[in-house]
This record gives structure tokens, C-alpha cells and sequence, in this order.
């Protein structure tokens, strides 16, 4: 981290003395309630966070909450999910892999950071990587459906292609990842059409669009990724924010190099880190 960050962190106005009582308040109410609270059922999400072969213990948890929403029934919606359940919430998600170079990486920091994140998979690009595909979910990580092939005129093909595209797709990547659900469909290229979103929510799965885009595909360099997330956060996701990164489909160094910056700088805005919402 640069040590010129230090001093800018907490943002959070101070409260003022008059208020303080009735925050103390709010608190105790809160402490009291939440232990009350029925668990969350949440099928799909493991309870213990298996130690993966090749990555040393985990680290002490760092100060990032996680905030796991547990699936629900799904819901069709008229417009592509570009939302999350409250404004304090980011949805990372990470398109085109998985890759063995990259996507190890990518989940190693997000661990380290006590992150999650959604994997859209392609899941052609599964076929020999099953156990990639079974560490993402093992590791609290959830799967989105991004197509066998990655065909971006997906809306031009047949109706059995498309099938073949979305359904089978998701079948793959549950297969691979031990029977995990497969909640969420994400268009390669981001090509919609009535069809592919009708045939994605028949099969349980939410259409997922995305509102910050650093292009990080374009390799623009780090520094310039961790810029433009910040700066399209600020202005295009006050409803909070799903931020579209790669995993795969190209090199990624430069993502996970932006992804290690990132994730503080999010913890320190006050975010925390989920799902879009299922
Ligand atoms: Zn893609």
C-alpha cells in the first residue's frame, strides 16, 4: 500500500456529541437483536472454507465484512439486474475464465482480503479445469452462467444452439462444481436478446448486466483499471455497484495487480462485499 494513503482514510463525518446516546443505543438494540435472528439458510454456500492444495493456511481475517446473500427463489425481472440488495454492497464479478493461470490468482486475493465474487464462466473453458471450477465455489465464491462458447451473436443462433449455449452451460459448470447452482446468466459480450433472457430466468438463472467497466480486457495498465473502477463508482453506480473484470480470455496480470488495490480501497469507502441479488 502507499503510504500516502494513510492519511486519507475513514472518511466517516464525526459524530456529533448530542448524537452520540442514541448511537449507543442503536447499537445495544442491534447487538441484542442479531443473535436472535434465525441462521440463513444458504444451501449453497459452505459452511467451512476448505484448505485448497496448493495455497498455505489463510491469513487472519483483514477488516473487509463479507456480506453473503443467501439464494432465493428467483424472480424474473423486465430489465437486466444492474442493482444490489443496498447501496453499501459491491458485486465483483469476473468474466471469461476459468483460467489456470489467472483464475488461482484472483481467488488467492480475494481470500487473502476476506473477499467474494461471482465467476462468470465460460464453460468450455471448465472442460479440464473442473477442480478450478470446485475451488471458486469451495471458497464462498458463487458461479454465473457465461455461455459454452462465448458466442457473442448469441441471439442470431437457433433455438437448440442457444439452448445449447445457456442451458448446457449451466448444467457443465454445476456438474464441475460438485452440484453447485448455477443463479445467474451473463451474455457474452453483453448481447441480450427477449429469448436468451426468457430462456436463462426459465432456468433459474438472473439475467446480470454489470454498471462500472474498467475494459480491463484492453490491458490499459493497473493503474489506470483501479482509476477508472474508482471513478465510475462515483458516478454510475449509486444503487451500488457490480464492477465487470476478467479472469480469463487473455492475460490477467494487470487485474489481479489491480484487484490487490482495489479491495482496500473499497473496505475503506465503506463497502462490503456480495452477490448481485439472486
Ligand atoms: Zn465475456
Amino acid at each position: 500500500m502507499l503510504q500516502g494513503t494513510r492519511t486519507r482514510r475513514r472518511r466517516i463525518p464525526p459524530f456529533r456529541r448530542r448524537e452520540l446516546p442514541s448511537v449507543y443505543l442503536a447499537l445495544l438494540a442491534f447487538g441484542l437483536v442479531v443473535p436472535l435472528l434465525p441462521p440463513l439458510d444458504m444451501p449453497d454456500v459452505p459452511v467451512t472454507t476448505p484448505v485448497l492444495a496448493p495455497e498455505p493456511a489463510p491469513e487472519p481475517p483483514p477488516p473487509v465484512q463479507v456480506q453473503l446473500v443467501a439464494p432465493g427463489p428467483v424472480v424474473p425481472r423486465a430489465a437486466l439486474l444492474n442493482k444490489l440488495a443496498d447501496t453499501h454492497t459491491i458485486a465483483l464479478t469476473f468474466d471469461d475464465g476459468p483460467d489456470p493461470r489467472w483464475t488461482p490468482k484472483i481467488l488467492a486475493t480475494l481470500r487473502r482480503h476476506g473477499a467474494v465474487a461471482t465467476f462468470c464462466m465460460v464453460s468450455k473453458n471448465a472442460a479440464g479445469h473442473e477442480e478450478l471450477v470446485k475451488q471458486v465455489v469451495d471458497a464462498g465464491m458463487r458461479l454465473c452462467d457465461h455461455s459454452h462458447t462465448h458466442d457473442e451473436q448469441l441471439p442470431d443462433r437457433d433455438p437448440a444452439r442457444i439452448d445449447d449455449e445457456v442451458v448446457g452451460a449451466q448444467s457443465t459448470l454445476s456438474a464441475a462444481a460438485g452440484g453447485a447452482s448455477v443463479k445467474w446468466f451473463r451474455a457474452p459480450g453483453g448481447n441480450w436478446s427477449t429469448e436468451v433472457t426468457k430462456l436463462s430466468v426459465e432456468h433459474g438463472m438472473q439475467p446480470l448486466s454489470w454498471n462500472v467497466d474498467p475494459r480491463d480486457w484492453e490491458r490499459p495498465g493497473a493503474a489506470a483499471i483501479v482509476a477508472a473502477v474508482q471513478q465510475q463508482i462515483r458516478q454510475q453506480a449509486p444503487d451500488g455497484p457490480i464492477v465487470l473484470l476478467h479472469d480469463g480470455g487473455g492475460p490477467r496480470d494487470q487485474t489481479v495487480d489491480a484487484l490487490e488495490q482495489l479491495i482496500p480501497w473499497l473496505a475503506e469507502q465503506g463497502y462490503r462485499f456480495g452477490f448481485p441479488v439472486p
